[in-house]
């Protein structure tokens, strides 16, 4: 068992927040590639896993949300998908102090898949298969799929990362709230999606994103009476706002670690943050779970 699952049988493990919000924060511009500040400005991505260390995640994940072939493409960058990945995972790596585990994200294509899009599956399994495989040759502890809206591009990259052998992969999906409950934008349920990633082999169940804590807690409850797999829950702060064509979010991090609590008591084995989050967020939350490094 990897060393990561060992832990969340100890305590809550903690992951970090947001890393879009600290790119903006420390210069990112609108239409900027946060991919590219891994080889551009690595010394100040790293600086955003060490703040996120320091607060007292136990995990960070690498800047690669975006950095799959497809989406990459984007930026005429698709050639650089080694590059960008293995470079983000080793200064992740030496960003961290020992003992701490660095995910390696992978995020969606950003693409629909056929028929509703003109993605065809087998183009996102080869895209999030060489992102896997280089963010496992730049030395991440384990793979992290995240913010997926579309259950079966979460399996195309679940399938990916397995193929690359004994690596443990946590398989997250985005839900939102509706009145019959909480569904993906593709439509899929809580308990269709847990089984279907644990058939094809995910080592922890998670869910992010566009939820906020109050909402999270809910949705733990049902992740956890769905599987007996760890769970790993990291909400936003709060639900978004925007003035001006700037998206914000009001909640504190005081308000985020008291849902926090009330998450792992629902049955979160591991939480972090997702969008709004910041390093304040993760300490508030170390400290309400009573949960020192
Ligand atoms: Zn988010």
């Amino acid at each position: 068992m990897h060393a990561i699952l060992e832990l969340a049988k100890k305590k809550t493990v903690i992951f970090d927040g947001a890393m879009g919000t600290m790119l903006m924060a420390a210069g990112l511009k609108a239409g900027e590639s946060p991919e590219l500040w891994n080889i551009e400005k690595p010394s100040l991505v790293a600086e955003i896993h060490r703040q996120y260390c320091e607060a007292g995640s136990d995990a960070v994940h690498t800047n690669t949300f975006g950095c799959n072939a497809v989406k990459l493409a984007n930026r005429g960058l698709a050639e650089e998908t080694e590059k960008i990945n293995v470079e983000a995972a080793r200064l992740a790596r030496e960003a961290c102090p020992a003992g701490k585990f660095v995910a390696g994200d992978i995020g969606p294509t950003g693409k629909l898949l056929k028929p509703l899009g003109d993605l065809v599956i087998e183009e996102a399994e080869e895209a999030f298969f060489r992102q896997a495989q280089a963010l496992v040759k730049g030395g991440v502890d384990v793979v992290s799929i995240e913010t997926m809206f579309s259950l079966q591009e979460a399996l195309a990259a679940l399938r990916a990362a397995k193929k690359l052998g004994d690596v443990t992969v946590i398989a997250s999906l985005t839900f939102n709230r509706t009145k019959k409950g909480f569904f993906t934008m593709m439509g899929e349920g809580v308990k269709q999606a847990v089984s279907a990633f644990e058939e094809a082999g995910a080592d922890v169940i998670a869910s992010n994103c566009s939820l906020g804590s109050r909402d999270m807690i809910d949705l733990t409850k049902e992740l956890r009476a769905a599987t007996r797999r760890p769970v790993l829950v990291q909400p936003n702060a709060g639900k978004p706002e925007t003035q001006k064509g700037v998206t914000f979010y009001r909640q504190t991090p005081a308000e985020f670690a008291q849902d926090c609590r009330e998450i792992r008591s629902s049955g979160a084995d591991m939480i972090g943050g997702c969008c709004g989050t910041n390093p304040e967020f993760i300490r508030c939350l170390v400290h309400a779970l009573g949960n020192f490094p």
